[in-house]
């Protein structure tokens, strides 16, 4: 049977098996923790602890500023170390707390308590998710209590849970769905409750058979939320790509899900909101795949949010002896970061860690031709744009037509186009730094 899709895309080698069967473990740093205090999209948030205070794990260590921020909570205990800039994942650099690690993870008062949500109202279960501080775990960021608080609650019919996880390598999403099902379909049903109208779908690539049972059963009692079996094909978790295939609406550029009907969260995002408001537990830990042809043992693994890449990239044994990696990627090889050092943390955003014997851009480089005129890019582009014009003007530094006749602003940076392109034309990169460029200029 043939599932359902969106125009475009790209069939990159999937290397899930590197990781997928994997018994997930949990991992307890030994080191400091860091809390980048922009962690999320939106206004950075205002630490309310300093220098030598102690701490507990749950603790709120910096509150939302604002409409579009988040809480920033800490997912271990022992005394704030500094507040001070420190690198970040991205390549930037921002202000973090640093909490000297006591080893012994002790919990705040209150923090997994069980909690009965049946008597909570939409503005209850909206403040819990506020207050723990989640955020779009599937790569966005964005806060989730501003997400789910749409203008017009009533005109929402789909709240669209993404389980599609196309991007390589990586594998946390799918052993989520696999062995904490139930707690997803409960982070539905609660977000489903600020939608008197809508219904749940759970969408799935094909690719994942184990992961469509698991979550078939969690759901069957529920005639309100359903799984939805997607083609397996790269970007398919992409938001505009989600939407068309769920419900057949095209989001048109400059439009919001909302204004569609619909609100996307992640699978991570959902159970998140489950462990907040059933559990009460704030978003300290979350599910995470260290892989790549160069690591000793991939795997999955429950980590602390503000862990350094480093102590994770050794617990899953480090690079292996006869290799050299190439590349470490926070991501994975379609839309990752490429890093330049292991001592960051990961934010709560972060999925993996993708480390590479061969570096494919610095490959593709050496061989790069001219543009051949062949047109693959566009054919492949999810979004429907001209990739092969987006990079003439790109060039030329005619940045008008890159945004005002190309739309080259509404580039999701997926790197299709860069996969697919045989003269080896690096175009994804060319249009993150394009879109930088605008930016910048823009703020000016
Ligand atoms: S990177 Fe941008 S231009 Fe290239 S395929 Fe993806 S969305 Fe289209
Ligand atoms: S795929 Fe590459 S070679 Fe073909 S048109 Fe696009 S940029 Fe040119």
């Amino acid at each position: 049977m043939s599932h359902k899709t969106f125009r475009g895309g790209v069939h990159p080698d999937g290397h899930k098996d590197l990781s997928k069967d994997c018994p997930i473990e949990e991992f307890l740093p030994k080191g400091e923790l860091v809390f980048p205090v922009n962690q999320h999209i939106g206004k950075p948030a205002k630490p309310v602890v300093k220098k030598g205070d102690p701490v507990l794990a749950g603790q709120l260590i910096a509150e939302a500023d604002g409409f579009v921020s988040a809480n920033i909570i800490s997912s271990c205990s022992g005394k704030v170390k500094a507040i001070e800039e420190r690198h970040t994942v991205n390549g930037g650099r921002a202000t973090c707390i640093v909490i000297e690690n006591d080893g012994l993870f002790t919990l705040a008062p209150g923090v997994g308590t069980e909690h009965d949500d049946t008597s909570m109202s939409g503005p209850q279960i909206l403040d819990a998710i506020k207050a723990a501080g989640i955020v779009g775990l599937g790569g966005a960021g964005f806060p989730t209590h501003v997400k789910l608080a749409p203008r017009n609650p009533e005109q929402i019919d789909y709240v669209i849970a993404n389980g599609s996880e196309c991007e390589p390598y990586i594998t946390c999403d799918d052993q989520l769905m696999r062995t904490r099902s139930d707690g997803i379909v409960e982070g539905m049903r609660l977000v489903l409750r600020l939608f008197p109208n809508a219904k749940g779908v759970i969408a799935i690539e094909d690719n994942k058979p184990e992961a469509i049972a698991a979550m078939t059963k969690a759901c069957a009692s529920d005639s309100n939320i359903s799984v939805l079996e997607v083609k397996a094909k790269y970007p398919e978790g992409g938001e505009r790509n989600l939407i068309g295939v769920v419900t057949g609406r095209q989001l048109r550029f400059g439009q919001l899900p909302a204004d569609l009907g619909c609100v996307v969260c992640n699978v991570s995002s959902l159970n998140a909101i489950y462990r907040a408001v059933c559990k009460s537990e704030p978003l300290m830990t979350r599910l995470f795949t260290v892989s790549g042809d160069a690591v000793v043992k991939p795997h999955t693994m429950e980590v602390r949010i503000g862990t350094s890449c480093r102590e994770l990239l050794e617990a899953a044994g480090g690079i292996k002896p006869e290799c050299t990696a190439k590349k470490i990627l926070c991501g994975g090889p379609m839309m990752g970061i490429a890093m330049s050092t292991l001592d960051v943390p990961i934010a709560k955003n972060n999925n993996a860690l993708t480390v590479l014997a061969e570096d494919e851009v610095e490959l593709a480089e050496n061989q790069m031709t001219a543009c051949l005129r062949c047109g693959r890019c566009g054919h492949v582009c999810p979004i429907g744009l001209v990739p092969q014009m987006m990079a003439e003007a790109a060039e030329r530094k005619d940045y008008e037509r890159y945004e005002k006749k190309l739309y080259g602003l509404d580039c999701i940076a997926c790197g299709s186009c860069t996969y697919i392109c045989p003269a080896k034309r690096p175009l994804m990169q060319l249009f993150k730094q394009t879109k930088a460029s605008i930016m910048a200029a823009k703020r000016k």
